[in-house]
């Protein structure tokens, strides 16, 4: 055998397993078709942050005079915003490069595909030559695509997805979002900030319909006020060819509407890569939804993982890299297995939304005895001091133990705040555990500790209603 462990893909699940192989002590072959980071770096997560980075100091500098600052003649280039997005990612795309390099793993550029039990060949990029390599152990992290809808005129040039989004390089003037889940609100929030006028479109009865119902309704008051029209229980049934873009379709379940617009953003969900990868001829179990991997994410073939996007489950670059850390230990011997009770997932909206464990209905659907407590931004000192007090920090806990069993939050720095939720969870902690810990003081942070006391007790910082006689 030439490896101990080849990774097909080099995204944050198939770089980070790379990386965790070679610290265990193996020779690691990490293969990558494209750009190295995948559609994290270079077309998902950090591309995205960074316009969201341009769109929130905008919409700061629009702010200007609410903090007795003066701003004159402001405006934005969205070419110079592209191209500081366009730097950021190549900054990290070489700090992966390098960080892969010091790991000493060998790089391969190219498509593979599994020829053997413990072979592949390699389509070497460019060259036209293909190349075969060995190793004891294959992990498989060939990641998503954004999916398609089956809808007469999807291949006009105006109806894209979010990888063509993020190459435009104007707003446009209208765009009509098809799907509320993350990327649909993401980009929403994106291109609204920079003046583009948004629909959104959902099929479901709500927008991020995975999202607990107290969060999406604040949020939902967001958009409106926002300018942002929102159709939901609706579908797109026809694109047609119009001046200066596209017109839609719109069965809105009351009646039928037609929009004339410059772009159309599908943002239905991805769906896992599995062509081209030899899976029937190696008899690894998957179907449309993904490849089958244990809680090992080991495939049906054993020496054979597959962790990511291209599992279907959980389609966040963090599980990718967990996983990634899993399978790489056990195809160098150890006994890792994969947790999915704590996973953190956020949405990069402003304010910012994140949530882990179980919503309320969830937890009633559970059968738990459920305690809600909900402390709003606009009672904490720090969030009102920066002008950012919408939103609520909401905790579901067990009315018997105290347990945490989700957080949800809305607000400034939702994702980071998010943290101490997940650690909760993960560990088996009750709210009181979280309220008395001392929280510093003024911070985001205190908004946490004040609803986990109102799981506990009393919130402090909490006007009492007077009671009825
Ligand atoms: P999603 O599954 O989150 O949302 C898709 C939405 O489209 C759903 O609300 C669905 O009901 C709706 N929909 C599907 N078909 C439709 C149709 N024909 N008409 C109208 N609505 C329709 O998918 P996504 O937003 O494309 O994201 C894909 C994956 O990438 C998700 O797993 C997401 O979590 C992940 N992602 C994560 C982040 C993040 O962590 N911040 C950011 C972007 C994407």
């Amino acid at each position: 055998m030439n490896y101990d462990v080849a990774v097909i893909g080099g995204g944050p699940g198939g770089y980070v397993a790379a990386i965790r192989a070679a610290q265990l002590g193996g020779k690691v072959l990490l293969i990558e078709k494209e750009a190295m980071g995948g559609v994290c770096l270079n077309r998902g997560c950090i591309p995205t942050k960074t316009l969201l980075k341009s769109a929130e100091k905008w919409e700061d500098l629009k702010r200007s005079p609410e903090f007795g600052l003066k701003a004159e003649g402001i405006g934005f280039d969205f070419g110079a915003i592209l191209a500081r997005k366009n730097a950021v990612v190549a900054q990290l795309r070489g700090g992966i490069e390098q960080l892969v390099k010091s790991n000493g793993i060998d790089v391969v550029r190219g498509a593979a595909v599994l020829t053997g039990p413990n072979r592949l060949e390699v389509d070497i990029r460019g060259s036209g030559k293909k190349e075969t390599f060995e190793a004891r152990k294959i992990i498989i992290a060939t990641g998503s695509v954004p999916s398609s809808i089956p809808v007469p005129g999807r291949d006009l040039p105006g109806v894209i997805t979010s990888d063509e989004l993020l190459e435009l390089d104007q707003v446009p003037r209208s765009m009509l979002v098809i799907g509320a889940g993350v990327v649909g609100i993401e980009f929403t929030a994106i291109m609204r900030s920079f003046g583009c006028e948004v629909t959104i479109v959902e099929m479901l009865p709500s927008i991020l319909p995975s999202v607990d119902s107290d969060l999406v309704k604040r949020l939902g008051l967001i958009l409106r006020k926002l300018g942002i029209k929102t159709l939901v229980g609706a579908r797109v049934t026809a694109f047609a060819a119009a001046e200066d873009g596209v017109a839609v379709t719109v069965d809105t379940g009351k009646d039928i509407q037609e929009f004339h617009i410059e772009k159309v953003l599908i943002a239905t969900g991805r769906r896992p890569v599995l062509e081209g990868l030899g899976l029937e001829a190696a008899g690894i179990a998957h179907d449309r939804s993904g490849i089958v991997v244990n809680e090992r994410m080991e495939t049906s073939i054993a020496g054979i993982y597959a962790i990511g996007d291209v599992t279907g489950r959980s389609m966040l670059a963090h599980v990718a890299s967990t996983a990634g850390m899993v399978a790489a230990e056990n195809a160098m011997g150890l006994s890792s297995l994969m947790e999915y009770n704590a996973v953190p997932a956020c949405i990069f909206t402003t304010p910012e939304i994140a949530t882990v464990g179980l919503t309320e209905q969830e937890a009633l659907d559970g059968g738990y005895a459920v305690k809600v407590s909900k402390f709003n931004f606009a009672a904490n000192g720090k969030a009102v001091s920066m002008g950012e007090s919408d939103g609520l920090v909401k905790i579901v806990a067990d009315a018997n133990s105290g347990k945490v069993l989700g957080m949800h939050i809305l607000g400034p720095h939702a994702s980071d705040l998010i943290m101490e939720g997940a650690l909760a969870i993960r560990n088996n902690l009750t709210a009181r555990d979280i309220a008395h810990t001392i929280h510093p003081h003024p911070t985001l942070a205190e908004t946490v500790m004040e609803s986990a006391h109102g799981i506990d007790g009393d919130i402090i910082h909490q006007i009492k209603q007077k009671k009825r006689v």
